[in-house]
């Protein structure tokens, strides 16, 4: 790590909100995380064991390449490849032992037999209007035609939640009552698919009634509400935190400008910290003039445009601020004792030992560690708050951490 950019993947953070959520849940209500997207982010192959050691029974990915990833690096647990997938996919999917979710009719043009029995989700598209059966004498008719195939099984049947995380539950409630017509319709057929699921991390949260066989935990997971807005009282714990060391600081005289464009003027004696962080790592250039960091415990706004490489921070009003401070771009704040000088000198399994120490010994045990509601007391910087300044989802802000960042886990 040369440059003095890094995430910090909190992994007992992660633990500890699947143990949350599956206190939660029924004694026999199996619980799927998802590691989709790098596992959001955060790193797929450690969030799934982490998960898996809570308790979590399955996994959820989106392709088959990801839920390969998983395969190859040993994870064994159920994985279910949540979108669309071609007959060939399906193919490999049989192969690595991962179950699809069939969206389609594959009788009218069946595949050639596969090589191991593939499991098989049906999707009800029950009014989120992405992907899934709409006809619910269709999805009977695919269920009949999958039963009957010996090499694959039906293991499944679910939905997906448009509006879960909402005041007005009236949308939600009209998909549950389609997906129970769809269970009906394939019950009275005599199918009656091991497993029914229709819950995200919002529906898990709010409606017991709606878990089901298996609930998909994604965003929870990782420690933010679905929605901030309409904040559960369930006590998670954010995972991803991402710090870099000042560069270097000057001071700029009233009327100088910052960066590209010119668009940040100094209308006092400005001090600027450049942080080497940029939208290339995933920290995005709608934050520039608008996003903000922790500096020394003190919230201190981004000056100027955030650049590929590098961002800038107005950090005038951080009594005591030096070069290779560690700046805080969300996620808790950095221990006091992280400074430049004393990570630079070490290699590389040292510095993670470095990060490691100091951020535990920072959280004691994460007990204190906030509840992801973005409530900021300044001793934290929660996603959901750069969130909202770009109308965005913490969601999308995990997701765009790019693979540039290394990411030490804790
Ligand atoms: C990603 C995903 C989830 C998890 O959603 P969260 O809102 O992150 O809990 C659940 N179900 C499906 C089908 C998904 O693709």
């Amino acid at each position: 790590m040369y440059r003095g950019a890094f995430a910090v993947v909190d992994l007992e953070a992660v633990r500890h909100n699947v143990r949350v959520v599956k206190s939660r849940l029924g004694a026999q209500t199996r619980l799927m995380v998802a590691v989709k997207a790098d596992g959001y982010g955060h790193g797929a192959v450690p969030v799934a064991r982490a998960a898996l050691s809570a308790g979590a029974t399955d996994l959820g990915v989106a392709t088959v390449e990801e839920a390969i990833e998983l395969r190859q690096a040993g994870v064994r647990a159920p994985v279910l490849v949540l979108g669309a997938v071609s007959p060939q996919a399906a193919r490999e999917a049989a192969r690595q032992g991962v179950a699809v979710t069939l969206t389609d009719d594959w009788s009218r043009n069946p595949p050639a037999p596969f090589d191991a029995c593939l499991d098989v989700h049906l999707k009800v598209d029950t009014g989120m209007n992405r992907l899934g059966f709409r006809d619910i004498g269709e999805l009977v008719r695919v269920a009949r035609w999958v039963a009957a195939r010996p090499d694959m099984r039906l293991a499944g049947v679910f939905t997906h939640l448009a509006v879960a995380d909402a005041a007005d539950t009236s949308h939600a409630e009209r998909q549950m009552r389609q997906f129970q017509a769809a269970l009906g319709a394939l019950a009275e057929a005599g199918l009656r698919p091991p497993l029914a699921h229709a819950a995200n991390s919002a529906a898990a949260l709010r409606f017991p009634a709606w878990q089901f066989d298996m609930v998909r935990l994604g965003i929870s997971a990782y420690g933010y509400q679905p929605n901030p807005a309409l904040a559960l009282p369930v006590p998670l714990r954010p995972a991803l935190h991402l710090y870099a060391f000042i560069t270097r600081l000057c001071d700029i005289e009233p009327g100088e400008t910052v960066g590209y464009g010119a668009t940040f003027v100094a209308r006092r004696r400005t001090r600027i910290a450049t942080v080497p962080v940029g939208y290339a790592d995933g920290y995005p250039r709608w934050l520039s003039n608008r996003g903000c960091a922790l500096v020394r415990g003190h919230r201190v706004p981004v000056a100027g445009r955030v650049c590929m490489d590098q961002l800038m921070l107005d950090v005038t009003d951080v009594p005591g601020v030096q070069a290779g401070d560690c700046v805080t771009l969300y996620g808790r704040q950095a221990p006091g004792s992280w400074r430049a000088d004393g990570f630079q000198g070490l290699e590389a399994a040292a510095q993670e030992a470095w990060i490691r120490t100091g951020f535990r010994a920072a959280g004691g045990d994460g007990s204190e560690a906030g509840d992801g509601t973005g409530a900021g007391d300044g001793a934290w910087l929660s996603l959901d708050e750069l969130a909202q300044i770009g109308q965005t989802i913490s969601y999308e802000l995990m997701c765009a951490l790019s693979p540039r960042i290394p990411r030490v886990y804790v």
